[in-house]
């Protein structure tokens, strides 16, 4: 979806022309050296994925505000010979919602499954949105204790709740939101029974691939409007994408969409 992208800009501006967009395997171990080595070759920005996520922020020189909260970078600008950081994935998440489910954060009573990394982000985007409250299902209740001292913090006047797997407790009308593994692999079940919940306003389930879950399969049964991460994933890459050029991401989003859904067939 990044080449795409910087195909299109490449038509209409030269300084694109030589830009490219690469894809490295880094061993956890090796990532300081391999952006010391990015930087001195003239790389311009980096984006990077669990575990480089959390990895970074030790050697980022200074964090935007959503990279700090949300405890993980996803996106490098380098600064001379060093990088700074941030993090576009809580961008993408509120993106992909409305865009999806033509719903906002500012408000949503939310329902958030999982308290691994992805969560968290959740957690903080939602927080910083203005949700009504979140509250946090997790199968392992050391997990959901550590998220939810992670995000307390930002909480204000939002309610913060921690549930445990059966939802019990969990309020109507939520914006429910899949933040758990569960669904990736073919034969996975889903991480909650929908039928738990009462009148839920929609379910997004952060997983794209595979596109359909069980969980959403279980949302399209019972009427509830529901999408998958790709939207997400695409907001988050075009927000990258405008950290390094400069171009707004509304401009790219959309050929980055298309590329993306037609690489995921
Ligand atoms: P982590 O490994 O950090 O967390 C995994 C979470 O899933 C934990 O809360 C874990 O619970 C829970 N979990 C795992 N298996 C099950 C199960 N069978 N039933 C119930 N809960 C389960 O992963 P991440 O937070 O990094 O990623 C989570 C998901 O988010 C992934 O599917 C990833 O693909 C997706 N994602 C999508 C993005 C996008 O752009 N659309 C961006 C980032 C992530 P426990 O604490 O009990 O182990």
């Amino acid at each position: 979806m990044h080449t795409a992208a910087l195909d299109f800009l490449a038509r209409d501006n030269p300084r694109f022309a030589d830009w490219r967009y690469y894809r490295f395997d880094i061993e956890p171990a090796s990532l300081e050296a391999a952006l010391g080595l990015m930087a001195a070759r003239g790389f311009r920005g980096v984006n990077l994925t669990v575990p480089h996520k959390v990895l970074a922020l030790g050697i980022v020189r200074d964090l935007d505000p959503a990279a700090q909260q949300a405890g993980a970078v996803n996106t490098l600008l380098a600064d001379g010979p060093s990088w700074r950081g941030f993090n576009t994935d809580g961008y993408g998440l509120a993106s992909g919602i409305r865009e999806s489910l033509g719903l906002d954060l500012r408000g949503a009573r939310i329902v958030l499954l999982g308290a691994g990394g992805a969560a968290r982000g959740a957690a903080v985007e939602c927080l910083r949105a203005g949700c009504a409250g979140i509250w946090i299902v997790n199968r392992t209740r050391g997990n959901l204790e550590a998220l939810m001292a992670q995000v307390s913090t930002l909480a204000g006047k939002a309610t913060l709740r921690g549930l445990g797997p059966d939802a019990a407790g969990a309020p109507g009308g939520a914006l429910i939101i899949n933040a758990t593994s569960a669904g990736l692999r073919p034969d996975d079940g889903a991480p909650a029974d929908l039928r738990a919940f009462a009148s839920p306003a929609a379910v997004y389930d952060m997983i794209y691939n595979p596109p359909r879950t069980r969980l959403l399969e279980q949302a399209a049964q019972l009427g509830i409007p529901h999408a998958n991460g790709l939207g997400m994933l695409v907001h988050q890459g075009a927000k990258s994408l405008e950290i390094w050029t400069g171009v707004p991401a509304s401009l790219t989003a959309p050929l980055m969409g298309a590329a993306a859904a037609k690489a995921l067939g």
